[in-house]
Order: C-alpha cells, then structure tokens, then sequence
C-alpha cells in the first residue's frame, strides 16, 4: 500500500511536489538552537591535514604548520573517545586530502564509529589518480559497513578562471579529469558527488558561463560564497577574495537570485534563497540551519576539538583530555551560546542543519508570489505586442 501511494505521488508531479513542501516544512525546526544544549555531537568535520597543494585567494590552510599531525594509532584511539559515539556523518577535508598517502587507513578507522551512516571527502582534484585510487579503497570498504560514501570536488571556474582561484596553474584540466572520472564510472568510486564552487571576486562575473559549462557536462554543482573562517586563517585575505562589496556584492546577489529559481531541488532553493535575502539586508539574518550550533564538533589533524571552523577557537585537546570533558565543559558551552548569539546572525556558511519553520514558510510564501506575479507579467505581456 505505502509503496503504491508512493509510485502514485512520483507519477503525479503537482502530489510529487506537494508533498516536498510538506516534507521540507514538517522537517524544520520551532525554535532555533541557542547554543546551551549539552548533546553529543551528531556531526564531525576533521581537517585531515593541514598540507595542501592549492594556492587559494581565501585561504591560508597551506600556510600553516602541518607538522606533528596524528599517525593512523593515535587517530584510532580518538575515534575511540566517547565524544563521538553518536556521530552519523563526518566529513573529511583539509587541506588537501589526497596528499595524506595512507588515506584510507584513517577511513577505516572513522568507519568504526558506532553510529556512523555517512561518510563525505571534500577534494580539489589536482592529482586523479592518487585520489581516484583513495576514494575507489574507501569506497570499497564504505560498502562492506552500509555507509553512504559522498564525494566532493571544488570547481571554481573555467579554465584561467579556476586556475586564479586555485592560485595554481594548469589545475583547471586535472580537476576535470577527476570530476569526469568520477561520474563515468560513479559506481565505483562513490554513492553520490557534487561538484563545489566557492564565490569569490574573482569568479563572481563568470558564473552563468560555469553554470551553462556544468550543465553541458551533467555535474551537479552547488555554489557556496566565500567568507572568513578562522579554521582556515583567511581573515586577512579578505580584500584579495571577498564579494560583500560593491560592485561584486550586486553580482552575487542577481546569481543567487538567478539559482534560486533555477535550482531542481527544493532544498537548494532554500539554501540560495536564504543567501539571496542574506546578501541584499542590511542587518542580515541567518535563515539556513547549522548543526555545528548545538550537534556538531571540528576535529583538526593535531587533535584539538573546536565546536564549529568558522568562528569557534581550540576547546581543548584530545592529546591532553577526553573530548566529552572538552566539548560539555561550563565554560565552553557559556563560548558556544555566545558564538549562536553574536556571530551566526553574520555567517553565511552553506552549512546544513534544520531551519526555523518561521523561515522555510517566509521561503515558500516568497515563492509562490513570485510565481503569481510572473505568471500575472506574462499574461499581461500578451496584451502589449
Ligand atoms: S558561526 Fe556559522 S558555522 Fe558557526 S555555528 Fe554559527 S552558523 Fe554555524
């Protein structure tokens, strides 16, 4: 019976997309999170290491020191701490990923987790076939424990256009090479893929073109701005690579526009509406959801524990305490409350968490009246030839 409604909602597209709505809306949150809750964390982003072979206009990660970073025992003995008994999904990123050589020994012991469904890698493709031989391993070994393995690669532009971003030349093809690969033969390398784009000065004038590119090419791209992060050092880049000034801010703002009612899901739609709104206010608010305000943790290659990569300074260590004595601790909790009340109101992080209905009912209100108000434009348009 359930499956019968189901195949008749999917062959009905108006059913089909009411039920989205109805999914999407129930999913969201009544109230926002204030930062208090003591909750083991759900989520947990581990920068694998701090080596990288990017050069980016927003990022300092391969400026910083990547000594001293955990061996493949020391890492199995923090995955074994109790502050990560509940974490479902982790994502593994950097730096660059594909240069720590025995990768997938470290996967093995994320896939250890108790509560483990999904596993992502985040990578910037310079080098195909050391990656491609990681992710096809970690695959293997994803499937052996029914975890989702996702797969991430950056794209930041066409041709030159990737290349300034990346700070490095001749990187453009490499990254394509990666991207194709994966998607020719996705089953052996991954569940899912995205292909990720990060707004910056430089590319914000050349986005239709990677667009119209990405959409030629079948890869399922998503776009996130560029903005400061303290995980990754880039608050003195700022000039080099941010678009919330003019003349670049009024270039995001019509491509968000342009993505939110362009995007083929609902979420995303959401997601590029809420950075729309973000971007034209002049006291903006965050309207996307963000786990790392109560149910994420950061762990870096040496071992600290922040809460969330943009705004959260090292908690503590898990080469000196146990992580449940870090991340619960009073006063860190009293940070963390500060950090939802003063700073997330100004991040614009494409960070994933439950929204506040509140939110997500603004959002499908906005769109049906564009749509009426569309619909109405072209009527009338008809009348004026
Ligand atoms: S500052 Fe940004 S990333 Fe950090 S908790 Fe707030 S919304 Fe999330």
């Amino acid at each position: 019976m359930g499956k019968f409604l189901i195949r008749l909602i999917k062959k009905n597209k108006k059913f089909f997309l009411l039920g989205k709505v109805l999914y999407f809306l129930f999913a969201a949150n009544l109230f926002s999170p204030n930062g208090g809750r003591k909750k083991y964390p759900k989520v947990l982003q581990l920068p694998i290491t701090y080596r990288c072979n990017s050069r980016c206009v927003m990022c300092n990660v391969w400026r910083m020191d990547h000594k001293n970073e955990f061996s493949v025992e020391e890492f199995a003995k923090f995955m074994k701490d109790d502050i990560f008994k509940k974490v479902e999904s982790v994502g593994i990123n950097g730096g660059e990923p594909s240069l720590v050589s025995n990768l997938p020994a470290y996967a093995e012991k994320i896939l250890n987790l108790p509560s483990l469904k999904y596993l992502n890698i985040i990578s910037n493709g310079f080098i195909p076939q050391r990656l491609l031989l990681h992710v096809q391993k970690i695959y293997d070994a994803c499937k052996k424990r029914g975890i989702l393995f996702h797969v991430s690669i950056s794209l930041d532009g066409i041709g030159k256009i990737h290349d300034a971003v990346r700070g490095r030349e001749n990187v453009f093809e490499k990254t394509v090479a990666s991207i194709d690969e994966i998607i020719r033969d996705q089953a052996k390398y991954c569940d899912s893929y995205d292909v990720a784009c990060t707004i910056v000065k430089q590319n914000v004038n050349y986005l239709v073109e990677l667009d119209t590119y990405a959409k030629r090419k079948k890869y399922n791209i998503k776009y996130r701005l560029g903005i400061e992060n303290k995980r990754i050092g880039n608050y003195d880049l700022r000039e080099q690579y941010s678009v919330m000034e003019a003349p670049f801010r009024q270039s995001a703002i019509e491509f968000f526009h342009y993505l939110m009612h362009h995007s083929e899901h609902l979420s995303d739609r959401f997601k590029y509406y809420a950075i729309f709104k973000w971007l034209c206010s002049e006291k903006p608010k965050r309207m996307l959801g963000c786990y790392w305000q109560e149910e994420g943790i950061t762990l870096d290659s040496k071992g600290n524990i922040y809460y969330c990569a943009v705004a959260s300074d090292s908690l503590g260590s898990l080469r000196v305490e146990k992580g449940k004595k870090i991340f619960f601790d009073r006063k860190n909790i009293e940070y963390r409350k500060n950090i939802v009340k003063n700073v997330c109101n100004h991040c614009i992080h494409d960070y994933s968490g439950r929204p506040r209905f509140q939110d997500v009912w603004n959002f499908l209100l906005y769109m049906i009246k564009d749509n009426v108000a569309m619909k109405f434009y072209r009527f009338k348009a008809r009348f004026m030839l």
